[in-house]
C-alpha cells in the first residue's frame, strides 16, 4: 500500500533541530580544538595529569556534540533517498569521535619522548574515551523520514481497524509518547491536550516513537466487540465529521 501520510518536521522542530546541530558542531569543534593542545603540548611524562583531565574534558564535549546531534536527527530527520548522506548525517557523532580521539590515541603510542608507564596510562584512558565517545555516537535507530512515514503509516492502519476508519487521536502536549483513543483516558485526564490524526500526533509531540495508549487499545478493542453493529464508538462519536476521514 502506498504510504499517503508523509512525515514532516513542524517549522517548530525544524527550528530546534537547527539549533541542536549548531552547538553540537560547536562542542566538536571544541573538543579538537582541545585535542590539538594536548597533542601538542601535554605528551610528557611531567603532565600527565593534565593530559588525562583533558582528556575527560575531550570526551565531555565529544558527548554533548553527540547527544545533542543525534536529537536533531530525531526532531528533523534526514531522508534515505541518498544512503551516502544518510549514513554520514546519522552517524556523524561516531565519526566526529574518532577524530577526537584516534589521532591523540595515535600520537601517545607513537611518541618517543614518554617513558611506557605514561604510554600505558595515557594511552589507555585515551582508548577507553574513544570507545565511550563512538558508542555514544552511533545511532543504532538512526531516524529518517521514511522510517517515520512508515510507522505512522502502519500505526493509522491499526488504529483505523480499532475505530471503524477513524484517524483521531489526542496526546498531552508536555510529556509522554502515547497518544489515546479517548479524551476521558485517565492517563490524559486533568493534563494539557492536543488533538488531530496519527500523523499529527508523530509531528507534534516531536518524539520519535508513538504509540496508542494500551488502555486506550483495550477499551476500543471490547468497544468494539460491544457494539459491532454501530458505526461509530462511544466516546469518539462526537468528532466533527470533516476529521472522519
Ligand atoms: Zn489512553
Amino acid at each position: 500500500m502506498a504510504d499517503s501520510n508523509i512525515f514532516q518536521a513542524t517549522p517548530e522542530a525544524k527550528a530546534k533541530a537547527s539549533q541542536f546541530r549548531l552547538f553540537a558542531i560547536l562542542a566538536w569543534l571544541i573538543a579538537i580544538a582541545g585535542e590539538v593542545v594536548a597533542i601538542l603540548k601535554l605528551i610528557h611524562n611531567e603532565t600527565l595529569t593534565w593530559l588525562i583531565v583533558a582528556i575527560v574534558v575531550i570526551l565531555i564535549l565529544t558527548i554533548i556534540g553527540n547527544l545533542l546531534w543525534k536529537k536533531a536527527n530525531h526532531l528533523y530527520p534526514p531522508s534515505e533517498s541518498n544512503k551516502v548522506s544518510f549514513f554520514f548525517k546519522s552517524q556523524l557523532g561516531a565519526i566526529m569521535s574518532v577524530l577526537a580521539f584516534l589521532p591523540l590515541v595515535i600520537l601517545i603510542f607513537t611518541n618517543k619522548n614518554v617513558d611506557g608507564k605514561t604510554k600505558g596510562i595515557a594511552g589507555a584512558v585515551a582508548i577507553v574515551a574513544l570507545l565511550a565517545a563512538g558508542i555514544t555516537g552511533v545511532d543504532f535507530n538512526p531516524a529518517s523520514v521514511e522510517r517515520y512515514t512508515k510507522e505512522i503509516n502502519a500505526q493509522t492502519d491499526s488504529l483505523k481497524q480499532l475505530t471503524n476508519g477513524i484517524d483521531h487521536v489526542y496526546w498531552t502536549v508536555k510529556a509522554g509518547s502515547k497518544y489515546h483513543i479517548y479524551k476521558d483516558c485517565h492517563h490524559i485526564k486533568n493534563r494539557e491536550i492536543g488533538e488531530g490524526t496519527v500523523k499529527q500526533a508523530w509531528e507534534n509531540r516531536h518524539i520519535d516513537n508513538g504509540e496508542l495508549c494500551e488502555t486506550c487499545k483495550t477499551r476500543a478493542e471490547k468497544e468494539k466487540l460491544s457494539s459491532s453493529d454501530e458505526s461509530v464508538v462511544d466516546g469518539v462519536a462526537n468528532i466533527p465529521v470533516d476529521s472522519v476521514r
